[in-house]
């Protein structure tokens, strides 16, 4: 089975029911059906700070970090996503 990362959160993908889908119901392979539904983005304006902010508590609780580490990291890891991608630092 294949596992990938949504593009807009990171959030695992691993059953049918956990992708995005298309308006035609066809399933999008980058994004989560948190992130993606009816062929576009469920919260469209959402910023990468946002999501960061998200991940954050998740990320000190699972891996015990700091604040400060887990802020270093969840940034890092969410604009190497595709939706993030080429866009600035903070927005
Ligand atoms: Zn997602």
């Amino acid at each position: 089975m294949i596992e990938r990362y949504c593009q807009s959160c990171g959030r695992m993908m691993r059953e049918e029911q956990d992708y995005g889908r298309e308006g035609d119901g066809c399933r999008n392979e980058n994004y989560c059906s948190h992130c993606y539904r009816n062929g576009q983005f469920t919260e469209p304006n959402l910023t990468r700070w946002q999501i960061v902010a998200r991940i954050l508590p998740i990320w000190m609780k699972e891996k015990h970090l700091t604040y400060r580490d887990a802020l270093v990291d969840a940034n890092y890891f969410i604009s190497s996503l595709r939706r993030w991608h080429a866009r600035q630092i903070w927005t």
